[in-house]
């Protein structure tokens, strides 16, 4: 049997495990990324805040990937409810708060293509392509055992395999989560129309629609429905289906041309109980499942792949294990967590809830991010860079 060995393994080679990988490989820390072959291509798109592309860039991924990328320079939310209390229009502009734009939408297979190709050109980084069936931890280090025979050992095992994270079930840590009474169509579109550079989210009862923009007339459609709904949906034809996207946008881009294919996500909430404990930590989906609202998900699973990356590397630099920072870790990158799962949470249950106060709370919340200028830029800057999480690789340093 083939048994190797790195200083750090990683499980999962999705946006997140991938970016751990080169972050850790090119500041020199021996890295194993294991993960299954890729299964068909991801659908979505990731709207990426301008921490997570400088990020990208110090990592030399972004210039692999920015001419797939459209900016995302003004931001609408539209209360779109045939409800009493409506909330007013609410716009943000990234020139409000001195930004070009606040970040970039990106298809995930153009994203995962260029941290694949990064990752390609590092020598301290190890690829084995193959499915973990167990983790096994003992007091020095952690074992890694794959389905065709081959173990690997490391001093750390980062937990990047995405919701079903074996990393996690070995390291005995808990989810705490629920599902939502909703799901997500995801898919790309064209449009006659042009989309000036701006998203808008239609704040629906059954949950948001909304609309981001990608490179030249096509934009990406997050489309959040009651589960009933979705069997009707899944039918259209794609003519029909460009039919009900122009009447739930009021023909705002125009004429629409859908793209193949679509995707179907249920939704759910869930947060690991703790980020890492003993030799594991956890990152991505494997620490944190959120709504597609607000473009929060991938944001903080690069978040956490730049705090691990910059702990551990600053580990192996004074001589130190880097198996040692797990509870470090789990510090650091809580209370950035917990605040955008809160506060998407909140949102998405004051959309989907017949409680009048919640929805005055909500449509007054609007008002006042609309009218107060001040409240407004904070609410801009803490959505673009949160206080609780500043490593270093979101400000454009290299490890
Ligand atoms: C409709 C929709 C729209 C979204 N839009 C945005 C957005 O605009 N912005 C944003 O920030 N976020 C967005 N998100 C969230 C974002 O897509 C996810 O946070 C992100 O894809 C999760 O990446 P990950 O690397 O953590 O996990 P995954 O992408 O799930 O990767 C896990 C990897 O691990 C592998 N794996 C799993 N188990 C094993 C095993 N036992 N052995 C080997 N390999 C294994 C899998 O094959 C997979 O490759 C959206 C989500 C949805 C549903």
């Amino acid at each position: 049997m083939n048994h190797l060995s790195a200083e750090v393994a990683i499980v999962g080679a999705g946006p997140a495990g991938l970016t751990a990988a080169i972050a850790l490989a090119s500041a020199g820390v021996e890295t194993a990324l294991i993960a299954r072959p890729p299964t068909g291509s991801d659908v979505r798109t990731s709207a990426l805040l301008e921490g997570s592309v400088r990020a990208l860039d110090a990592l030399g991924v972004w210039r692999l990937c920015r001419e797939h990328a459209a900016p995302l320079r003004v931001m609408r939310i539209v209360d779109d409810t045939p409800r009493l209390l409506r909330a007013p229009e609410v716009c943000f502009a990234a020139s409000e708060i001195g930004l070009d734009a606040f970040g970039h939408n990106v298809e995930n297979r153009f994203l995962v293509a260029a941290l694949e190709a990064r990752a390609g050109e590092l020598a301290a980084l190890k690829r084995i392509e193959d499915e973990v069936v167990a983790v096994e931890i003992a007091d020095g280090q952690v074992t890694i055992r794959c389905n065709g025979g081959a173990a690997l050992s490391a001093r750390l095992a980062i937990g990047a395999e995405g919701r079903h994270s074996l990393c996690r079930a070995a390291a005995s840590i808990d989810m705490r989560g629920r599902s939502y009474p909703q799901t997500a169509l995801a898919f790309n579109l064209g449009h006659s129309r042009p989309h000036h550079d701006t998203s808008t989210e239609f704040h629906a009862e059954a949950g948001p629609f909304t609309l981001v923009p990608l490179p030249r007339r096509r934009s990406s459609l997050v489309f959040v429905v009651d589960p009933a709904e979705v069997a009707r949906l899944s039918l259209l034809s794609d003519t029909e289906m460009a039919a009900e996207v122009e009447r739930r946008s009021h023909s705002m881009l125009g004429k629409i041309e859908v793209e193949a294919p679509r995707g179907v996500f249920p939704l759910r909430v869930e947060t690991a109980v703790r980020f890492g404990a003993g030799r594991v930590v956890l990152i991505g989906e494997a620490a944190h499942v959120i709504a597609p609202i607000g473009a929060q998900g991938l944001n903080l699973g690069l978040r956490d792949a730049a705090t691990i990356g910059e702990l551990a590397v600053a580990a192996h630099r004074d001589g130190h294990d880097v198996g040692e920072v797990s509870d470090r870790y789990d510090r650091m990158r809580r209370a950035d967590a917990t605040s955008r799962m809160l506060a998407v949470d909140l949102l998405n249950r004051s959309l989907l809830s017949d409680f009048l106060p919640l929805q005055s709370a909500r449509a007054a919340g609007l008002f006042l991010t609309d009218r107060i200028g001040p409240l407004r830029r904070a609410i801009m800057r803490e959505g673009v860079m949160p206080w609780a999480a500043r490593p270093r690789l979101m400000r454009g340093e290299t490890l």
